[in-house]
């Protein structure tokens, strides 16, 4: 979603932006979503609910989300619902495939089955597939998104940001198609008895309201895997417009298993959870739907590397001297202009060792450093040995 949005808007601004996706369709998991786009109501309870985030990143969501959704909206993005449903969120419920839709027809030019080889904004949704795949979860979200941005830019000196190792999911019965992520997850770890696959609580307290927390608890288990039983009471109980027991139904459609708790290989521990009987067990697992964790960026977006800087900041590059075609590749795919690069080759060739001593002494010379500018050395060696320095002049 948010390549198809850069692309949107920078066509807006007069540029223009051609927008890669590796997928056989546009969309990305935004496409499978429940289309609720929301924010916390105020930065405090943001702050409150994701203690470890970044409170400038934040800010800029609480902020600046509203008018967003509006620019949406004049695009063409059609809206079901103004209210998300849940009273500690605002936001609007948008149908999927209009939004996609509209987006597609703002952004223009969207080539479909090409993966991105050089870009200048990295959207590819995080790394949830390779995730789920190296953890052997189950992935509630497109197949596509293996980190292919991420490695992109750490390849470049980019700096992570925190929560890599987190993710947002829900627990599913079954890998269940594309189609079904939304109709059939479990989403009631609040009212059953959480048991792993031997019969143990393992999750303490109450999940929180969005029970990410539950889902990454039980990721941990044993075949990331656990038990929901819930009494006659629990069955009945409203989970967003559906109840607990339509859940249970959508688990069996799926071929989930679901079975009266005395099927279970285990006695059942006793608890305030489980009063009316009979009682049912329905087995679930972790699956992915999004990393949280990703590159550490500033509130424009743009990355940032582990001195907390990003490439505009850089003033100048001054690379080892070799020849002018891969100083032109180095300086591309940096994404700094032919502008902020020192070269002397054409003039002293390739002097090694002595080509940045060499080209910072004609700069000073000349004007062009300036004192607390900010320059990035690069340089090569024998035996293809390679270091580099931020420097500030
Ligand atoms: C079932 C489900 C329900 C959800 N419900 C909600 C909800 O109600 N509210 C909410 O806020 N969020 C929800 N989400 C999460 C939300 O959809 C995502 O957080 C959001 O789509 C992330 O946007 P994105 O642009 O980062 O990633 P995506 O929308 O996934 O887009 C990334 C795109 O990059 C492409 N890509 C990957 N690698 C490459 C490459 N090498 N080259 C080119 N293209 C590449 C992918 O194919 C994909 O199209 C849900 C997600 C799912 C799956």
């Amino acid at each position: 979603m948010a390549g198809l949005v850069a692309a949107a808007r920078a066509r807006e601004l007069g540029a223009d932006a051609v927008v890669y996706e590796k997928g056989d369709r546009a969309g990305g998991s935004m496409l499978l979503s429940s289309g609720v786009v929301w924010r916390h109501r105020s930065l405090a309870e943001f702050h409150a609910d994701c203690p470890r985030g970044e409170p400038a990143l934040q800010r800029v969501l609480v902020d600046e989300l509203d008018p967003a959704l509006d620019w949406l909206e004049e695009l063409g993005a059609p809206v079901t619902e103004r209210r998300t449903g849940n009273e500690r969120t605002v936001g609007r419920r948008f149908d999927p495939r209009g939004l996609t839709d509209a987006l597609v027809r703002a952004a223009g030019d969207v080539r479909l089955a090409t993966p991105f080889s050089d870009a200048q904004l990295l959207a590819t949704g995080g790394f949830g597939a390779r995730l789920a795949r190296d953890r052997g979860l189950l992935l509630r979200a497109t197949p596509w998104s293996e980190g292919d941005g991420l490695a992109y830019a750490l390849a470049r000196g980019a700096d992570l940001s925190g929560g890599m190792d987190e993710f947002y999911g829900r627990n599913l019965p079954a890998q269940v198609g594309d189609d079904l992520f939304v109709r059939a997850s479990q989403l009631y770890g609040t009212h059953a008895l959480v048991l792993d696959t031997e019969g143990r609580e393992f999750f303490p307290g109450e999940p929180s309201w969005s029970e990410t927390d539950l889902v990454q608890a039980t990721a941990r288990q044993p075949d990331a895997a656990a038990w929901y039983v819930v009494d006659q009471r629990a069955l009945r109980r409203p989970v967003r417009e559906r109840t607990v027991a339509d859940l249970l139904d959508e688990a069996r459609a799926v071929g989930g298993d679901v079975r009266p708790a005395e099927e279970l290989p285990f006695a059942l521990p006793a608890s305030p959870k489980l009063r009316e009987p009979p009682f049912l067990a329905v087995q679930v697992r972790a699956a992915v739907t999004h990393t949280i964790g990703g590159l550490r960026i500033d509130e424009r977006a743009r990355v940032l590397d582990a001195a907390g800087l990003t490439i505009e900041d850089v003033d100048w590059l001054v690379p080892h001297q070799a020849n002018r075609r891969i100083l032109d590749g180095v300086a591309k795919r940096l994404g700094i202009g032919e502008d902020r690069v020192l070269i002397t080759v054409d003039r002293h060739a390739n002097t090694s060792a002595a080509s940045i001593p060499l080209a910072l002494a004609e700069a000073a010379a000349d004007g062009r450093l300036k004192p607390e500018q900010l320059l990035v050395l690069n340089a090569m060696g024998g035996g293809f040995t390679w270091g580099s320095a931020l420097v500030r002049w």
